[in-house]
């Protein structure tokens, strides 16, 4: 390999979601880019993250659906389980998209290296190891795209056999017979939801007074009672310190509490950057007390010619969709366009729990906190005929809106949905929170019948002041 300096408009370190879609927006516009992977393309998301989370989420709702199956008349025998095959699919769907993945950002004649890379003075990118280790590629500007990993937690060494985090649990081919999960947030709650539907006896344990911390308080409700029903334990608001295994299992600490005896662990308690080692001397790029690097709303950090988007900027959502906005805005930015901020306030949210979590906006305590006057309207999935039909009732969709002067709702704050596919569900509400819609600009639009989305058309038409089955 040449040791010559490699020219491009665009250097993007890491290729997770953010580093991809920076990567193939960035070539669309005709911009000449290269990408740095030291693993696989696709990052965490693909490999580690939302598409096998959501594989295995998906086969416990094929369980579920077949445990059901005799409500409709439909016999099945009983219903076994082989997780190995379950683990092959998910391996099989990533390696599609994978290689997909791959095609297309070759297609777009982006050039990739394989390596890990760091970032020098004067946007210079030096590949430390791997098959092109020794590359030098200098960027006209340079995005940072290093993504995240698990956080651990002291006490707790993750061994991959009885201590794991999500990277280990997502490789397992069978399941245990009981897990504690430590971390009741979107991930925790994720996997607690799918290892009690595979039949796992499973206790989460959360440091925060309640579980998905953030969420709206009646979406919490309706996810607590429904794991309390499957009889997933959820202990709030306890500190674990530590755990002895004995005889095929361990015994988990918790400060001025019983110990949970479990097979497994899983620790859920967060990313951190990871941005040890990607950032060499005279960088000029500015890197919070927590090891998250400081942009702006441009994605610009302190040296205006090297952007950060994705999991590794400070202060932001860790989401995949996340990432991919953060890198139009940097593309645009990088291409002198016009471009509108991402509103983190606004973005999208969906939890894949068994009850499903979507939401958009502000929660109905986060707009009083900011000293909204506010109207709400709830309505629940129990009275929507295609829940009757396919037999998932539980859930809620509540909307939060501006009190007007004469006491009406003006304009839509926030979208909280709970229930059946709600995260297919969201892009509406989405749609009226950041379009600023009113209630009765929304509620005008109609929702097909019988559908699942008709719970939110009702609620809105409530919010707007007149109701069909909503007072
Ligand atoms: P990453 O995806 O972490 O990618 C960074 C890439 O950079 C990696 O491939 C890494 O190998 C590479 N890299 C790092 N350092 C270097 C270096 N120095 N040189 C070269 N390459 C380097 N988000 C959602 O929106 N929806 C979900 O449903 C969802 N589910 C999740 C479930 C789980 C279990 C987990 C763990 C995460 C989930 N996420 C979800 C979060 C999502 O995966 C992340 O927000 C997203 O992957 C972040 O993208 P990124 O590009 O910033 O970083």
């Amino acid at each position: 390999m040449t040791n010559e300096v490699q020219l491009f408009d665009v250097v993007i370190i890491g290729g997770g979601p953010g580093g991809y879609a920076a990567a193939l927006y960035g070539a669309s516009a005709g911009l000449n880019v290269a990408l740095i992977e030291r693993d696989k393309v696709g990052g965490t998301c693909l490999h580690r993250g939302c598409v096998p989370a959501k594989e295995f989420l998906e086969t416990a709702h094929v369980r579920r659906t077949i445990e059901h199956a005799s409500t409709f008349g439909i016999g099945t025998g009983a219903v076994s389980v082989d997780f190995s095959v379950s683990q092959a699919r998910k391996n099989e769907v990533v390696d599609k998209l994978h290689k997909g993945l791959s095609g297309l950002l070759k297609g777009r004649k982006v050039t990739i290296y394989e390596g890990t890379a760091r970032l020098d003075a004067d946007q210079v990118v030096r590949i430390l190891d791997g098959a092109d280790a020794g590359v030098e590629a200098k960027g006209t500007n340079v995005i940072l795209a290093a993504g995240s990993v698990p956080r651990t937690l002291p006490g707790f060494d993750v061994d991959g056999q009885i201590v794991l985090t999500s990277d280990e649990f997502l490789d397992l081919d069978t399941l245990p017979a009981s897990a504690a999960v430590i971390g009741g947030g979107a991930i925790g709650c994720e996997f607690a939801s799918m290892l009690s539907d595979m039949g796992t006896a499973v206790t989460v344990l959360e440091g925060l007074p309640t579980i998905l911390a953030g969420c709206d308080s009646e979406v919490v409700s309706v996810v607590g009672r429904s794991f309390k029903k499957r009889g997933i334990e959820v202990r709030a608001g306890v500190n674990v310190t530590g755990h002895t295994p004995a005889k095929g299992k361990t015994a988990v600490h918790v400060e001025g509490g019983d110990d949970v005896v479990v097979e497994v662990v899983v620790l859920a308690v967060g990313r951190r950057p990871r941005s040890e080692g990607l950032l060499g001397d005279g960088t000029g790029v500015e890197v919070n007390e927590r090891g998250f690097v400081v942009a702006n709303s441009s994605m610009r950090t302190a040296n205006p010619n090297v952007y950060a988007i994705g999991d590794i900027v400070a202060n932001t959502p860790q989401l995949a969709h996340v990432g991919f906005a953060e890198a139009i805005v940097a593309i645009k930015t990088i291409l002198g366009e016009p471009v509108v901020p991402v509103d983190y306030d606004r973005v999208p949210w969906a939890i894949y729990s068994n009850p499903e979590v979507a939401f958009v906006g502000l929660t109905e305590a986060a707009a009083k906190e900011r000293g909204y006057e506010v109207v709400v309207k709830k309505d629940p999935f129990g009275g929507n005929s295609r829940a009757q039909i396919i037999g998932e009732t539980e859930g809620v969709v509540k909307i939060i809106a501006e009190k007007r002067a004469d006491g009406t709702a003006g304009q839509i704050l926030g979208v909280h949905m709970a229930g059946p596919w709600v995260t297919e569900q969201l892009g509406a509400g989405y749609y009226a929170v950041n379009w600023e819609a009113t209630a009765e600009e929304a509620a005008a639009l109609i929702q097909p019948h019988p559908s699942l989305s008709e719970t939110f058309g009702e609620t809105l038409l409530a919010l707007a002041g007149r109701g069909l089955h909503v007072g």
